[in-house]
């Protein structure tokens, strides 16, 4: 059977990237390597509006996470982690690791938190040194106002650094002009290729903490990752044949076009998120993130049967829940390379899954919606 894809990690991988990796391996010490290693890096700070490094990492996206904590801090630090699924938690989790104090603001699944919740624990905690924030919470599909919480927390003198792992390539993340200090992301989401590695950017201000940050560590030092970089080299052996993926991906998002690629995550997130509605079924998140979509599932139904009904009987991939959101919530991933065909296939599929467990709908009502959905966000000048 002819399988896809429609996971919030890891995510469909185009033919032209899958075509990148047949090729003997390379080795990294050499000026080929080294100017295919500089363009994949100048690709993603385009990508990023950045001229910041991008550092990239042999890691999934939790190593850049914890390099990206590791480096700016010192024993005895104090940080504020906002928490509202799994992947905010992690955060919390890795600080204590190194036994930081961590305050938290936590909001419930599905909810967002706000800037002014941010606000009153930087007030309630004020020793706290940084922030760490998740802006695509991808365990319960919400989008968190990550720009307007990095405010206020620079104008009290704080870093922040956020977990983009899949807004990357979903939402203009615009580093240089936002206040955020750093940003994280791995390969397997909105980079389209599969994981195994992690990415860094820090701003000025990140960098100027390095300088003074006596956490541990050793293969996560970004300094001397970032000395690297300057001689188009890694620290370690990079994962080589992930960067050529990384490389033959990030052009074609740069072909395609920055704007077109946010574009298309919107208009592929609006279409999934109509066909949903017009199954009856609620959203889960308050505000839902444009990388992926999680749903209720809907009472009397077994989530975790149509999950297993999609993969096997309809080729679609999708995930369940996470943690105490198992078989509580579906999640309809769009990181990446789906087009809107793809997106037909994903709702039918759904909705299909859904009638063989029980959610009766008229047949063709998801697919129907999202149809004119697309058809009308991609309609040329003069088409009706
Ligand atoms: C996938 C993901 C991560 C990283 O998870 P890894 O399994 O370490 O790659 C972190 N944060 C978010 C929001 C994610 O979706």
């Amino acid at each position: 059977m002819k399988r896809m894809l429609f996971t919030p990690g890891p995510t469909e991988i185009p033919t032209e990237v899958l075509a990148s990796q047949s090729r003997p391996i390379m080795h990294h010490r050499t000026d080929e390597y080294r100017s295919i290693f500089r363009e994949q890096t100048r690709l993603l700070q385009e990508f990023l509006a950045t001229t910041q490094p991008v550092l990239t990492l042999t890691a999934s996206g939790s190593g850049a996470m914890e390099a990206a904590l590791v480096n700016i801090l010192s024993p005895g630090d104090e940080i504020i982690a906002v928490e509202g699924g799994k992947f905010g938690e992690r955060w919390g989790k890795i600080a204590e690791a190194y036994g930081l104090t961590v305050h938290r603001v936590t909001v419930a699944y599905g909810r967002v938190a706000t800037p002014e919740e941010v606000e009153s624990a930087i007030a309630a905690h004020p020793k706290a040194k940084a922030l760490f924030l998740t802006h695509s919470e991808t365990s319960t599909g919400a989008l968190f106002p990550v720009h307007e919480m990095a405010k206020v927390a620079r104008a009290k003198g704080l870093l922040t650094i956020a977990d983009t792992v899949t807004s990357y390539g979903v939402y203009d993340l615009r580093f240089d002009t936002s206040d955020l200090d750093g940003v994280v992301w791995g390969s397997q989401k909105g980079m389209m290729i599969p994981p195994g590695l992690g990415y860094v950017c820090y701003g000025p201000r990140a960098w100027a903490a390095a300088e003074k940050a006596r956490l541990p560590k050793f293969y996560f030092n970004l300094t001397k990752a970032r000395a690297s970089l300057e001689k188009g080299d890694t620290p370690f052996t990079p994962a080589i044949s992930l960067v050529i993926a990384a490389h033959a991906a990030a052009s074609m998002q740069a072909a395609e076009g920055r704007e077109n690629v946010f574009a298309r995550h919107e208009r592929n997130a609006e279409a999934t998120r109509a066909a949903v509605r017009s199954l009856g079924l609620p959203l889960f998140a308050e505000v839902p993130t444009n990388a992926v979509t999680a749903i209720a599932v809907p009472a009397g139904v077994d989530g975790g049967a149509v999950v297993k009904t999609m993969e096997h009987r309809y080729g679609v991939k999708i995930a369940g829940g996470q943690g105490s959101l198992k078989g509580k919530i579906f999640r309809l991933g769009h990181i990446g390379h789906y087009d809107a065909g793809d997106i037909l296939r994903l709702v039918g599929a759904f909705e299909s899954a859904l009638s063989d467990h029980g959610h009766r709908v008229e047949p063709g009502t998801a697919v129907r919606t999202a149809q004119e959905s697309l058809r009308r966000a991609t309609a040329p000048a003069g088409v009706a």
